[in-house]
């Protein structure tokens, strides 16, 4: 009878609006857009979570080593075009078509994109997110609040003329594709300011002679990117800022200094592993 008694005490418990879907009637906003992931309490799933930050800031980095940390998919929009064109999806030949003119590729296509992926990772089991790459424009933001909850929102900064130096300082192997960066930081505290270091994120031997660096990573480009990023994110960050999502971080230093400050910010210094070690 006890037993009995749990069960039923159970199966009310997980149908008490306080544990499961509190918003899903806010679920879909805009109706041409699926609810993908549902609208699971933040407690019963995973994270579902933004990263915003510069060209250059290392905000890939930053999301694929906290992925790891807490078993989620790390999302690149970037990743998910470049995947579509590949294959024989049904977009890929109106993705070539824009490519191959120079265009952007719609919010639209790009919405679409996410969603399909995370109702195939829903479909194998995931739980949670960190995206990476998306939104970039308050238009996406607000598409992304009717496909999916986002919980919180990190905002990786980076002192501009370092941000500078580290983009100019990029390479990319010509022949594994591989990222790394030569720009050695060592800059002096001054006005209160700590000092700030970063090291290179040099390439294996292999493939030290393959480098070469994007031809749209020079001076004049990479500060005009820059502009253009914080037109455009501006709006990004207030709208997740009203929703009390938005959290600042200004990257201390390069990823010895900066990752277990970042956990320490993210109250995840429990989850502080081999990874730190390793960095
Ligand atoms: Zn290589």
């Amino acid at each position: 009878m006890a037993v009995l008694n749990r069960l039923i005490r159970s199966a009310v418990a997980a149908r008490s609006p306080a544990l499961t879907f509190s918003s899903l009637s806010s679920s879909i906003k805009d109706p041409s857009f699926p609810a993908t992931t549902g609208r699971t309490a933040a407690a019963e799933r995973n994270v579902q979570w933004v990263f915003l930050g510069c060209p250059g800031v290392g905000k890939g980095t930053y999301a694929s080593r906290l992925s790891s940390l807490l078993g989620v998919p790390h999302i690149a929009t970037g990743d998910l075009v470049r995947e579509e064109l590949n294959s024989s999806g049904p977009l890929s030949k109106q993705l070539a078509e824009i490519v191959n003119q120079g265009k952007l590729v719609s919010d639209e296509i790009i919405i679409k994109l996410l969603s399909k992926r995370l109702e195939e990772g829903g479909a194998r089991g995931e739980s949670g997110f960190i995206l990476d790459g998306f939104p970039r424009t308050l238009r996406q933001a607000e598409i992304l609040d009717g496909v999916t909850e986002i919980d919180l929102v990190i905002n990786l900064k980076l002192r501009e003329d370092v941000l500078l130096e580290k983009c100019l300082g990029r390479r990319i192997c010509s022949q594994c594709g591989g990222n790394f960066n030569i720009a050695n930081i060592n800059i002096k505290g001054e006005n209160g300011r700590p000092d700030l270091s970063m090291a290179p994120l040099l390439p294996p031997s292999h493939c030290a002679s393959k480098l070469i660096a994007r031809s749209d990573d020079t001076e004049p480009v990479v500060k005009e990117r820059l502009r253009i990023y914080h037109e455009l994110s501006q709006p990004v960050e207030d709208f997740y800022r009203k929703q009390g999502k938005l959290l600042e971080f200004e990257l201390p230093g390069g990823i010895p200094e900066s990752w277990p400050k970042l956990l320490h910010a993210l109250n995840l210094d429990d989850h502080d592993d081999k990874q730190s070690a390793a960095a």
